[in-house]
């Protein structure tokens, strides 16, 4: 249709976005969301019967009429109601059969207008509520084409339906009075008409800004967990992963283990070969395990060339097969596009958790595991408990930071 500029305006100068695939879930919010509809069209129904009751108390209009329009009434809400329900409905192009509805509905208001036209200005005030029920579904030009309808049926009643006159005296007595009720209510419809699409195109766009808001912040927050350099997790990414770990431990006593990975004389590639090389060595490194960790283990950047693994449900032992696989898996690797002849080796220490740790116990103990690997000779793994006998045992303190640092 050429009318696109036409839905472009109502939506406030901005086209709708196209519609995508609906999911399972979308589809009952949307039932749900019709039956709700449904339920405010029968108690608008139910309010019209009051009124409608009121006037033959008041003699003005006939029981007939009251009985007839309540069967309308219910006839609608089960017709409508049960095809929708069926989903016969949901392959049509407007499966909410706005439009329908809405002539159901307005057929019965002009029939109401000339059974009691004493009464029939408020019949005339129903089509607004009609018109307003429009306004939340029907596409514009389908409301549009309604509006017309409504119009000339009304103009062609004050023409063609003396009783009418019964309105207001000055009907009967004038054309000019017929033709301006016509036009303003005519008009007034239009206008009551614009203004409910204008306010549901802005309730549609900013429902639209609000999801776009909600998809920046959630991208937001997952960047600001990540590491820029190499997208592995940042401390502030690995901070609640380690307390729900730890908690988990404490409730369910669920063993957990994490691993401080450094490189291996990593500031000689730095000062060899420069800092953009060390940063996609630092960057090839994570692609390299990330590619090789289970699903459930998590890396992050702890600091420079440091990284912590967390290892959920893991016991030591197991952790230490992990960290043996990971570090074999490092120095295996060829390196040699990054940099010619580059041989790239790590020091693993590896903790468990206890039930009284908190994160920074847990990671001092991995930390001083791998001061221990360092000290053994770099390109190894040592667990925290062997680590205590080895830093008590045979390797002086002082040594383990000369290593480290020296
Ligand atoms: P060791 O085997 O004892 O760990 O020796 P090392 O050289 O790896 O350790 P050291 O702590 O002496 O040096 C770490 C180097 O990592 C120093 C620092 O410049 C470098 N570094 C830290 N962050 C980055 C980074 O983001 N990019 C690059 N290219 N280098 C970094
Ligand atoms: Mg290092
Ligand atoms: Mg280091």
């Amino acid at each position: 249709m050429g009318a696109a500029w036409l839905d472009e305006w109502w939506a406030g100068g901005e086209a709708a976005p196209a519609a995508a695939p609906m999911a399972a879930s979308e589809r009952r919010r949307l039932r749900r969301r019709r039956a709700h509809m449904s339920t405010l069209v029968g108690l608008s129904y139910a309010v019209d019967l009051a009124v409608l009751a009121l006037f033959r108390l008041g003699g003005a209009v006939p029981g007939s009429l009251l009985a007839l329009y309540a069967g309308l009434a219910l006839s609608h809400l089960v017709l409508f109601g049960a095809l929708q329900l069926s989903g016969a409905t949901e392959r049509m192009r407007h499966p909410n059969l706005t439009g329908l509805q809405m002539a159901w509905a307005l057929a019965m208001q002009v029939g109401a207008m000339l059974w009691a036209p004493a009464v029939a200005g408020y019949f005339v005030g129903v089509m607004f509520v009609v018109f307003s029920f429009g306004a939340l579904r029907l596409p514009l030009r389908s409301a549009l084409w309604m509006w017309a309808a409504t119009s000339g049926a009304l103009a062609l009643l004050m023409w063609r339906f003396p009783p009418l006159g019964a309105m207001a005296p000055a009907l009967r007595e004038s054309t000019w009075v017929r033709a301006g009720t016509v036009v303003g209510f005519s008009t007034l419809l239009l206008r009551c008409l614009v203004l409910n699409f204008r306010a549901m195109a802005l309730h549609a766009r900013s429902t639209r800004e609000a999801a776009k808001l909600a998809a920046e912040a959630a991208a937001a927050r997952e960047r600001a967990t990540r590491d820029g350099l190499t997208g592995a997790l940042n401390r502030d990414g690995l901070a609640p992963l380690l307390e729900r770990e730890l908690e988990r431990l404490r409730a369910h006593g669920a063993d957990s283990c994490v691993a401080m990975i450094d490189i291996d004389w990593f500031k000689s590639i730095n000062d060899g070969c420069g800092h953009l090389t060390g940063d996609r060595v630092l960057r090839a490194l994570v692609d390299l395990l990330h590619g090789h960790l289970r699903a459930s283990d998590r890396l992050a950047r702890f600091g420079g060339e440091e990284f912590v693994l967390l290892m959920p449900s893991t016991g030591e032992l197991d952790a230490m097969e992990i960290a043996e696989r990971l570090r074999e898996l490092v120095e295996g690797q060829d390196w040699s596009a990054l940099v010619a002849h580059l041989r790239l080796t790590v020091s693993i220490g590896v903790a468990q958790a206890h039930p009284a740790d908190r994160a920074e116990t847990l990671i001092a103990r991995a930390d001083t595991a791998l001061y221990g690997a360092k000290a053994a000779g770099r390109n190894r793994c040592c667990a925290a408990v062997r680590v205590d006998a080895l830093l008590q045992e045979s390797i002086p303190m002082q040594l383990v930071h000369l290593e480290r640092h020296g």
